[in-house]
């Protein structure tokens, strides 16, 4: 524990797995009560126990961001437990992968509503409860949302989307000094890969990811917590990282 983000509270959306569990395990070793949401509650518990395990604080809080009534509910939750929110990540999210021609429009409509309104929705929810002047969002978007690759164009779709919003968000909050940061990480091992349905965007993906080393949730944590832990004058707007064997 560095104490770092001590008497932080923090909800990390994603927190059943991947960057959003890394990343919460980092806060939480920084001192911050990390609210972990998800929708499979059995992981959010393990990982709160094992929090409080080494220490730190932690509770779990069922959320499917996609839908409204959860979303309003979670945020009346923290506003009863903890009576504020001063960090926010986002980083629930699912990629789909085919090409236009072959896609299934109910993917992009999933990864439309989970990856970006989703986000949107958890945002404008939470907000009410940031404090003026040390409030933070992160939003976990790609390298997806920077560069379009063929094959991709519903998830690069909902990541540019990220990027715009996190922008647009980061310039209207700039008046109340909260800060917002995107981050957008290049191939991370986590269970993302495991959702993608169409055989030959699969291959592609599983190619691209042994023909170089994949950065790790860690990797992705250590960026966020690097954003969150700066003095209040400094906003890191954008952190781009991609595996370094990665063109
Ligand atoms: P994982 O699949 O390991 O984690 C995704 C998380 O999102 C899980 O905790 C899952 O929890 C949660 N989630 C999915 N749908 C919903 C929903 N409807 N409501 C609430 N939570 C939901 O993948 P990653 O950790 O890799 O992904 C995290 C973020 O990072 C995503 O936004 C992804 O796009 C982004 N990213 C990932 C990269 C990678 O290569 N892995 C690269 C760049 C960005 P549950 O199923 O329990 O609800």
């Amino acid at each position: 524990m560095d104490g770092l983000l001590a008497d932080r509270v923090a909800l990390v959306t994603g927190a059943s797995s991947g960057i959003g569990a890394a990343t919460a395990l980092r806060l939480a070793a920084a001192g911050a009560h990390v609210v972990l949401a998800a929708r499979r509650l059995d992981r959010l518990e393990a990982l709160a126990a094992g929090i409080a395990g080494q220490g730190g604080s932690a509770s779990a809080l069922p959320l499917d961001v996609a839908h409204d009534a959860d979303v309003a509910a979670a945020a009346g939750t923290l506003r009863d437990r903890h009576g504020r929110l001063d960090i926010l990540v986002n980083a629930a999210g699912v990629m789909l992968l085919s090409p236009v021609a072959e896609a299934d429009p109910a993917e992009w409509r999933r990864m439309v509503e989970i990856n970006l309104i989703g986000l949107m929705q958890v945002t404008r929810a939470v907000l009410p409860l940031m404090p003026s002047g040390h409030g933070h969002v992160v939003n976990i978007a790609s390298l997806a949302g920077r560069i379009a690759n063929p094959g991709a164009s519903g998830y690069a779709a909902t990541k540019f989307g990220v990027v715009a919003f996190s922008e647009s968000l980061r310039r209207e909050l700039v008046g109340r000094r909260i800060r917002v940061t995107v981050v957008e990480p290049g191939v991370v091992v986590t269970e993302l890969q495991e959702h993608v349905t169409h055989p030959a965007a699969r291959a592609t993906l599983l190619e691209r990811m042994a023909a170089v080393e994949s950065l790790e949730a860690e990797d992705v944590a250590a960026a966020v917590f690097y954003a969150v832990s700066q003095p209040p004058r400094v906003g890191v707007n954008e952190i781009l990282l991609r595996p370094a064997g990665q063109e």
